[in-house]
């Protein structure tokens, strides 16, 4: 018994053949087309490539893509991606190109990830747990009692739509001030820039790396630089270090996990990010002083976090 894979991400899309513990047996990658119908004949041809390759056991096709998912795991119901994924029945859209040979489950990319920890990575053992991935902007997953929590609609654990400072600043999704604003790689590399206009004397580093050209310093250079212990990019970590600590504090007040698990490629340098993270935990908490505290860890299942939890959840 084998399931079929598939994360639509905004550059590619990855797809795996995924036995029945999840483990990956063979893969395939295509860039992202930017239109519905041509991701669709993607993974339909992926599909009958994974049969004709001798996987003639997939027994379901899990497909992790970026939007609001309806509670039924078929329809995107809103996408700030693909234009079209308004509404978009995409488990029928791909199960037309494929006979309905087997079920198309869709869920979105950040519960994929969240659940891709929670059964193969730093989740597991947990009872309630709380996924955040500071990516592009910052995704959410929720576990309680060791089931993925999608809501009454399927739109929870928006928690980079958590409104933190009102009235603030412009986000996306429309609404101003939201979690993401303030954690994410995109505001490590705002906080990052603001720093080096107040402050010139002290960003050197950030110069240099960038090269010379403020406009153009992203995040990985930030990490580079925070590293080395360069001021300005401890202080950029710092700054977005506070906000998910002040973020994880609000989650709590609602869910009260036992583990918040924190993924993305800035999660790299550990303790720079997570140390401030966990200060302002435990700062903003409610009764801080009297209540057991969730342990704050870096996620360990890697770049195949999505692919795993969509494949598990596919058959659930
Ligand atoms: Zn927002």
């Amino acid at each position: 018994m084998t399931t079929l894979a598939i994360d639509i991400g905004g550059t590619k899309i990855a797809a795996a053949v995924c036995d029945e513990n999840d483990s990956i047996i063979q893969r395939w990658r295509v860039p992202t087309p930017m239109d519905a119908d041509a991701i669709n004949q993607h993974i339909a041809e992926v599909y009958r490539e994974a049969v004709a390759a001798g996987h003639t056991d997939i027994e379901a096709i899990g497909i992790s893509a970026a939007g609001n998912v309806s509670a039924d795991r078929k329809t995107l119901t809103f996408s700030a991606n693909i234009p079209a994924w308004i509404n978009y029945d995409l488990s029928e859209h791909v199960g037309a190109l494929i006979d309905h040979a087997v079920p198309v489950v869709v869920e979105n990319d950040a519960n994929c990830a969240g659940w891709g920890e929670y059964v193969h990575g730093a989740g597991q053992g947990s009872s309630n747990m709380v996924a955040l991935t500071v990516g592009t902007g910052l995704g959410g997953a929720i576990v309680i009692n060791g089931q993925l929590y999608r809501g009454s609609f399927g739109m929870a654990a928006e928690l980079g739509h958590l409104p933190m400072v009102p009235d603030g600043d412009h986000c996306g999704c429309g609404l101003r001030g939201c979690a993401e604003r303030y954690t994410s790689g995109t505001s490590l590399e705002n906080f990052a820039k603001s720093a080096v206009r107040r402050r010139p004397q002290d960003a050197k580093r950030l110069m240099e790396l960038c090269g010379g050209d403020i406009s153009k310093l992203e995040g990985p250079m930030v990490s580079q630089a925070a590293q080395e212990g360069d001021v300005l990019g401890l202080y950029a970590f710092g700054k977005i270090g506070e906000w998910l600590g002040r973020t994880m504090a609000a989650v709590s007040a609602v869910l009260d996990p036992d583990l918040f698990v924190i993924g993305g490629g800035v999660v790299a340098v550990g303790d720079i990010l997570l140390e401030p993270a966990r200060y302002n935990y435990q700062r903003f908490l409610e009764g801080s002083a009297y209540r057991g505290h969730a342990k704050i860890v870096a996620a360990t299942a890697g770049q195949d976090a999505g692919l795993i939890g969509a494949a598990n959840l596919a058959l659930r």
